[in-house]
């Protein structure tokens, strides 16, 4: 299998042959035709670092958003939730330069990045960390989750079990029950420990599940 296979905005395939990439890994092959299939599906996936799975949610975070849309976007259109801001960064430097051809923006969801500047009504793709995000939302009242048409949690088991950072099952569903548009929901994670099963059972209902 291609890129050109998999369906893929013209502007998209520049960019993804510009970083390099000359064929989809085993999970972007696997994910991606169920990714970004029509209506939208959710998706639970397996799948250690290393593997391409970020190349697999950045492209489905870009194909989401119309590109001929030119005028400000009054809301973010895809927003990805990372447990660190290490791994966030790395998401939103992929999604960046993945995204290169086409007229999307990016918005970096860190600590205090939002108190500095509001995100502008330009960028339709927000990364960040559950906390910052949920404080954009309800603290700060900068941005809109009310269009958002996919959301992605990666590393989701780190997020939602109780371990390293926490529980932050609370704040993650509060993002989602902000999102008025019954989003794609896509959750990647090493494990499916109970509680990333039961947390997609409820929030990811009718998820495609994909293993590596
Ligand atoms: P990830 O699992 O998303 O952390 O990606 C692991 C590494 O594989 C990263 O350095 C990517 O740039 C690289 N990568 C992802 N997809 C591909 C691909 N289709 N071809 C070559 N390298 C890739």
């Amino acid at each position: 299998k291609t890129f050109e296979d998999l369906n893929l905005h013209p502007n998209l395939l520049k960019g993804i042959y510009k970083m390099g990439y000359q064929k989809p890994s085993k999970i972007q092959e696997k994910a991606l035709p169920l990714l970004l299939q029509n209506p939208a599906r959710n998706m639970i996936g397996q799948s250690q670092s290393g593997t391409g799975k970020t190349a697999a949610f950045a492209l489905t975070m870009l194909s989401r958003i119309d590109m001929d849309l030119k005028a400000p976007q009054a809301s973010s259109f895809a927003v990805c939730i990372a447990p660190s801001r290490e791994l966030a960064m790395q998401i939103l430097s992929v999604v960046q330069r993945m995204g290169e051809y086409t007229p999307v923006e990016c918005f970096f969801a860190g600590k205090d990045s939002w108190t500095k500047g509001m995100p502008k009504l330009t960028q339709q793709v927000i990364i960040g960390t559950p906390g910052t995000m949920i404080d954009m939302v309800t603290k700060g009242r900068v941005l809109d989750l009310r269009e958002v048409k996919v959301f992605v949690l990666d590393e989701a088991d780190n997020m939602l079990e109780s371990g390293s950072m926490g529980d932050q099952s609370i704040t993650l569903k509060n993002l989602i029950t902000k999102m008025a548009k019954d989003p794609q929901i896509v959750l990647f994670s090493a494990t499916f420990a109970d509680v990333v099963r039961n947390f997609a059972v409820r929030f990811a209902p009718g998820a495609n599940e994909i293993r590596l």
